[in-house]
């Protein structure tokens, strides 16, 4: 599994993790499998929310015991990004999740909270040990631009974004912003949350013929062109080990310039959208 710096002087990371935005829904204890088989198989990195049920607790029954081989990630909603209510958010999710501190805590996306108060609160939760670092979610440039003077050069680790084959707005001028400013980008919802394209579609033939050349998958050379830029990362979501193996096999797949090229024609970037496309 490739692993790539988790913001300036950040630690490693694995290039594919895991999302769990629905993983509650269905079986539980496929939910817990598939989340093993991707540890296993490398896809250390797992997002998560307070927004997600109770998908925090399904990865609790999954990280039992192997706490430190995971780099495990959460989210405060804007409407308790206060800076106590951050503080106890975090603290719930902490609970939740039966572990003693988050790798990195989010903002899941920018509320009426002033960025002072819940900076300071992350802050603040750094100093007891309870987050290593934090980032953000949705952060358009400007919001991105707003941040960094409030919180300064190197702060920021992650600004976690929708990201996949059909929708590629972040090109334009959000993962240039991260990458001059060392943050990474967590691409969400690689495979389009639901509507990963079909391969009786033009474009959906162009991926299918790059994976039969590699013996890969279409979801594998998808994963790969998402992550083709030093700076970005993905959490795809998969309820089964078999989904999951599959995913994990991607963060060796290496597309060549022609194949990545023959993809950026296939699947248009299009023109920047006036605001940040989000889930
Ligand atoms: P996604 O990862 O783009 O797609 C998930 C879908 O793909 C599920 O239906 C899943 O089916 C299927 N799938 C996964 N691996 C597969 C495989 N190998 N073969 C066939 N199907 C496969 O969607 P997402 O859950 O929206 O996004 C990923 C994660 O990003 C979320 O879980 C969440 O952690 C994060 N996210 C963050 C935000 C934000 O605002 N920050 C917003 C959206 C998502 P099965 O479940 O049956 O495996």
């Amino acid at each position: 599994m490739q692993t790539k710096a988790f913001g300036n002087n950040g630690p490693q990371v694995s290039a594919i993790g895991q999302g769990t935005w629905y993983l509650d829904r269905g079986d539980r204890k496929a939910a817990v499998a598939a989340l093993k088989r991707g540890i296993d198989a490398g896809m250390t990195h797992i997002d998560t929310a307070e927004m997600y049920g109770d998908a925090e607790l399904v990865i609790a029954d999954a990280i039992a015991g192997r706490r430190d081989e995971v780099f495990l990630v959460s989210k405060v909603l804007p409407s308790n990004a206060s800076r106590r209510g951050t503080i106890t958010a975090c603290e719930r999710s902490l609970k939740r999740l039966k572990t003693d501190r988050l790798d990195c805590y989010l903002l899941h996306w920018r509320g009426t909270y002033p960025l002072e108060d819940t900076v300071a609160a992350f802050d603040e939760l750094i100093a007891a040990g309870k987050i290593r670092s934090w980032g953000v979610s949705n952060f358009d440039v400007e919001d991105l631009d707003e941040l960094l003077d409030v919180a300064g050069e190197d702060k920021i680790a992650c600004n976690q974004v929708l990201y996949h084959l059909q929708e590629r707005a972040i090109e334009h001028a959000v993962i240039p912003w991260c990458a001059q400013h060392g943050v990474a980008v967590v691409a969400y919802s690689p495979f389009g949350h639901n509507d990963f394209p079909s391969a009786s579609s033009k474009a959906g033939a162009v991926l299918q013929s790059i994976a039969q050349a590699h013996k890969a998958t279409p979801r594998q050379v998808a994963l790969s062109f998402l992550t083709r830029a030093p700076s970005v990362l993905t959490i795809p979501k998969a309820s089964s080990a078999e989904h999951a193996a599959e995913n994990a096999a991607a963060g060796d797949l290496k597309l060549s310039a022609g194949e990545i090229d023959a993809l950026d024609q296939a699947f248009a970037r299009g023109p920047k959208p006036r605001s940040l496309p989000m889930l």
